[in-house]
Order: structure tokens, then C-alpha cells, then sequence
């Protein structure tokens, strides 16, 4: 029986959204672009929670791609959603912007023309090295370009079928309780539950109350509108807005000057762009939530929902507070300082949308690297393809860009961070260090982009108390109150050690020196005395090179330190 072909949540979500189009323009899509949608609003830094957006989208666009077919994934930007509060850190005069579409609120930095350019691009950036491509839309300027005018129209004139859904689902409005505190200040910042009117409402008479269409105030700018007519025939809506008090009035048919309500927008969009699939997290599928209602106010338009996954909360672990400014979860910039572009994608892809999990900036990088190239020798070997090394492929290479940039010579992060972290030197000679101890290369360049990352991760990202420190000086009062077995392990150790360290001589002396002092050869296999001697001596040497009971392998360590230095540090002072 033939082994069917290894399978995961982005081959099922494919297939799915294959389906969709499918179901629309027949068994065979021929030409057709099959479009994965993600959306984000660039109100803060888009952090590694949001970034489950952009990769779930691009993995299933990935997949149908490699199934021959055409996709693309679009990518629409929700810089015309209002400005909702000034964050922490921010002049607080910046409040006078609240209610003003991102597009509109200056950069605070000043770096930026706004306060959503400001946030979009870094993540732009992390994306393009994450081999992520998309078709971008800014919804600014597709409203104010006057692109979704029938689409409006149409909104507000069935505004009474809108609303009998909307009241349909308002008291089932619920939100999946956050688990952690980082999840709670992601969730505090959707819009996923706002109230579908938002100010619109306040103040109006029953029928304007719950209209669909919200103006931006055309004398300052803001959303604090209240719609106070609707004229059916003319299409002229008048509002007064409660921050500035104009009383305004703007033509739907003429004018560009405003919104569709978050719950009509999305839906709007599925229909207006064709969009066969399209994630949200998951407090954006609860019940009562945008993707219910907007799967029931699509058909307004004639339109069907995409296919959908929802996705669970991306967190950080480890010493995120130390990298990042803010604190709260870090962003995709941040987590690739110190994680290679595949490895990062490898994080979103091997798990199903629906499961958390978070991004470990501490001791678990080491592991997880390990872990990467562990599944990297069993992808080469073709008869042990399995939905482990499925994954692996989907982070490693991209349909368009190939491969994705990964070292030319393998070395464990491991051994790159810990020589990082006893030389605190150059690229150079860690890579002339890393050469020693047995990884041969020919050139910096080779161990990069990791070798790079293990430098700023153990400079930025690991607490000083869990990094080595070389002792400058030799501890006078320890190699002053050695006993007897120490005296010797150290004479033996300093008699024998050349000038030149190299890995595997240094490695036979360090284990061996207590054997030579309990009689045996340096290459004799231990007595168990000896093994117990080794541990002693072994502490002895991490007391005297690095004040502390451990550290990296001392066969390392000496290299990195050479010769010299080790001699230095060993010999009590004259
Ligand atoms: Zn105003």
C-alpha cells in the first residue's frame, strides 16, 4: 500500500480555500488568482502575536502555489481604523488625535509621514526577510479614492437587514477569556468586538442610530460624529461632531469622507476583493464576533465567507523585557536579531493556527536550534519525508525567493554563543576559535547569518548573571589554599599543555590529567575515583577561569582563551 504524501493544517486549509474558489468559478480555476487575505491594523508595533497573521496567510498561498495553482496574498492594511488611545510612553498630548484614522496622526518620532507608516514599515522589513511577499492595499486609500462607493451605498440602503443581524448577534457577543497578560493587552487592542457603531449612535434617533457608515468629521478630522439625517434620494448625510461641533453634511454618491462600521467593512471586503481565504485570531471567531455576523452580511453583497482558520495567541518567553522597550511581546524585528528567517517561520508552521504557543528568547533558543538541525539532516535523507519534515520544508524555501538564507557550514548555536560569550570578541576570531575546535571553514561569511545572531543574542538577550566572565586577574587566595590532589592535577595540567591548543589534545588532557595523578595513562578508560576526581578538577578549573562552578565545555574554553591566558589564570602569583 503506497504511504499517502504527509499532510498538515496548511495542506487541509489549501484545500480548503481551493474549494472555495472552486465552488465559484468551477472544478477548473485555469488562470484564476485563488486569494489568501490577511489584514492588520498599524496601530502599534505589530508584535509577534500579529505576525500569526501574515504567516498563516503566506504558508497557504505557498501551498497552492506549489500545487500549480495561482495565488496571491493580499495584504490590506487597516491604517483608515480610528486612532484609539495614546500609548504608554507617548506625549500624552497626542490625545487630540484619538478618533482620527492612523493615516492622519503624525508620526510622534517624527521618523515617519504617520503614525501608520511608522509601524508598517519595520514589520514590511521582517517580512521581506522572512520571504514573505504580498500585494499590499492601504485602506486609506481605497476610501478616499471613493473605491468601495456602490459598496456603501449599498450598505447603508439595506442598513435595516444589517441591522436585524447585528441585534441578532449582539447578545451573543463573547470573547474567549485571555490566558496570560500579554494575551490581555493584545486583546484590549482589537478591534474584533467593538461596538459595530461605535459613537455613531450616541445621541441619534432609533433609525440613524445603527447606521452602518461612519463619517470622519470634515472640519477636524475625527470619527466623534453623530449622524443626524439621511436623506434617501440625494444621499446627503448630516452629522455634527461632538469634539469640534461642526455640523457637516457629506454627499455618499460624491464624497469620500468616511467609513463602513469594522462589521460591514470586512465583509464588504471578502466579497469586493474575492477572497477565498482569510484567518483571524481567534477572539475575531467567537460567537458573535466579526467573522460570524460578517459570514451573515456578506450575502448583502452576494458574496460567500472565505475559508477560515482562527488562530491562538503567539507570547514570548525568556528576557524579552531586557530587548524590548515596551515590554509586552516583542516584535518580528526583534525575534529575528537572534533566529534565523526559517527557524522563525518554522515556529508558526509546525503547529496548528489553533495552538498557542510562544517564542523563548532565553535559554530555549539554544534548544530550538538544536532541535532545527536535528530535523534538517533527517529532511536531506528523502525515505523519512514525514509532516515533521513537511514543516521544515515550508520554513526553509519560498515558491518565488527559493531557499531562504541559512549558513553555508552548520555550526551549533550552542558552541557559537558560548565562544561568543567567553572571547566577547570579534566575528573573527570566533569564527578562527570555531575553526579550532573542529568546524573547519574558510571565511566568516560561511557561518552567517547564525553566527551574527548567537553574537547579539548572548550581547542583548542573555542576563549578565547567566553569561561567563574571565577572571582578569588569577585568584590569588584560591591557588593559595589548594590541597595536595588540586596542587597536582594543576602542576600535571601546566607541565603538559603546549603552546598551540589544539581540540583533541587539549580535550585527552583535561580529562586525563586525573588519571595520570591515580597512576593510569592519559588514554586509560576512568575508574570510578578518577570520574569523581574529574569532577572535582573540572570545578576547580571553571573557580579559577571564570569564578564560577560551571560554564562552557572546557575544551572550549581553553581554545577560546588560549594558551597563554590559561597558563595566567592557573599559576599563583610569584
Ligand atoms: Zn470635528
Amino acid at each position: 500500500m503506497p504511504d499517502s504524501p504527509p499532510h498538515d493544517w496548511v495542506t487541509r486549509a489549501a484545500d480548503d480555500a481551493i474549494r472555495h474558489a472552486q465552488q465559484q468559478y468551477g472544478e477548473d480555476l485555469g488562470d484564476h488568482v485563488i486569494t489568501c487575505a490577511s489584514g492588520a491594523s498599524p496601530s502599534g508595533p505589530v508584535h509577534l502575536g500579529n505576525l500569526r497573521e501574515f504567516l498563516t496567510v503566506h504558508f497557504v498561498a505557498e501551498e497552492i502555489k506549489r500545487r500549480g495553482l495561482a495565488a496571491r496574498h493580499l495584504h490590506s492594511w487597516d491604517d483608515y481604523d480610528r486612532f484609539r488611545k495614546v500609548p504608554a510612553g507617548v506625549d500624552p498630548s497626542w490625545s487630540e488625535h484619538i478618533g482620527r484614522p492612523l493615516s492622519a496622526v503624525p508620526d510622534p518620532w517624527g521618523c515617519h509621514d504617520s503614525w501608520a507608516e511608522h509601524y508598517k514599515e519595520p514589520l514590511v522589513a521582517s517580512l521581506r526577510e522572512l520571504g514573505v511577499e504580498m500585494v499590499e492595499v492601504s485602506q486609506t486609500e481605497m476610501y478616499r479614492a471613493g473605491t468601495y462607493r456602490e459598496q456603501i451605498l449599498t450598505a447603508v440602503r439595506r442598513r435595516d437587514e444589517i441591522e436585524q443581524v447585528m441585534s441578532r448577534y449582539r447578545t451573543k457577543a463573547a470573547t474567549a477569556a485571555p490566558e496570560s497578560e500579554q494575551e490581555a493587552a493584545a486583546m484590549a487592542d482589537s478591534v474584533a468586538n467593538d461596538d459595530e457603531n461605535g459613537l455613531t449612535g450616541q445621541g441619534a434617533t432609533d433609525d440613524l442610530a445603527r447606521f452602518p457608515f461612519k463619517p470622519y468629521c470634515r472640519d477636524c478630522g475625527r470619527d466623534t460624529t453623530i449622524i443626524t439625517a439621511y436623506d434617501e434620494d440625494t444621499t446627503d448625510l448630516s452629522y455634527t461632531c461632538t469634539a469640534c461641533s461642526y455640523d457637516g453634511v457629506t454627499n455618499l454618491t460624491t464624497e469620500s469622507e468616511g467609513k463602513l462600521v469594522w462589521k460591514v467593512d470586512w465583509p464588504m471586503r471578502w466579497h469586493f476583493e474575492g477572497v477565498d481565504f482569510e484567518p483571524g485570531g481567534v477572539d475575531h471567531a467567537s460567537p458573535g464576533s466579526s467573522y460570524t455576523v460578517g459570514k451573515e452580511l456578506v450575502k448583502i453583497y452576494g458574496g460567500r465567507a472565505p475559508s477560515f482558520v482562527g488562530y491562538s495567541f503567539v507570547g514570548a518567553g525568556g528576557q524579552v523585557k531586557m530587548s524590548s522597550s515596551r515590554g509586552g511581546v516583542p516584535t518580528a524585528a526583534e525575534a529575528l536579531k537572534i533566529l534565523e528567517a526559517p527557524i522563525l517561520r518554522w515556529l508558526y508552521v509546525r503547529r496548528a493556527p489553533k495552538q498557542a504557543f510562544n517564542v523563548d528568547f532565553g535559554a530555549e533558543v539554544v534548544r530550538l536550534y538544536d532541535e532545527w538541525d536535528a530535523l534538517g539532516k533527517k529532511a536531506a535523507n528523502p525515505d523519512k519525508r514525514d509532516a515533521q519534515v513537511l514543516a521544515f520544508e515550508r520554513a526553509s524555501s519560498t515558491t518565488s525567493a527559493g531557499r531562504l538564507p541559512t549558513p553555508e557550514v552548520v555550526v551549533p548555536f550552542k558552541l557559537l554563543s558560548s565562544v561568543a560569550d567567553v572571547t566577547a570578541g570579534s566575528a573573527e576570531l570566533i569564527s578562527r576559535i570555531v575553526g579550532d575546535v573542529g568546524h573547519e571553514h574558510a571565511s566568516v561569511a560561511q557561518l552567517e547569518p547564525r553566527l551574527g545572531k548567537a553574537m547579539t543574542w548572548m550581547s542583548d538577550f542573555v542576563p549578565v548573571e547567566d553569561r561567563t566572565t574571565v577572571r582578569e586577574t588569577p585568584d590569588a587566595a584560591r591557588l593559595a589554599a589548594l590541597n595536595e590532589d588540586e596542587e597536582l592535577w594543576l602542576r600535571q595540567l601546566l607541565d603538559r599543555l603546549p603552546d598551540h591548543l589544539d581540540l583533541e589534545g587539549t580535550t585527552t588532557l583535561i580529562y586525563g590529567v586525573p588519571k595520570l595523578a591515580r597512576g593510569l595513562g592519559l588514554e586509560d578508560a576512568p575508574t570510578d575515583q578518577v570520574k569523581q576526581d574529574q569532577k572535582d578538577f573540572f570545578r576547580l578549573l571553571y573557580n579559577l577561569l571564570v569564578d564560577a562552578d560551571r560554564g562552557p565545555r572546557l575544551p572550549t574554553l581553553f581554545l577560546a582563551l588560549g594558551a597563554d591566558t590559561v597558563r595566567r589564570l592557573l599559576t599563583p602569583p610569584a
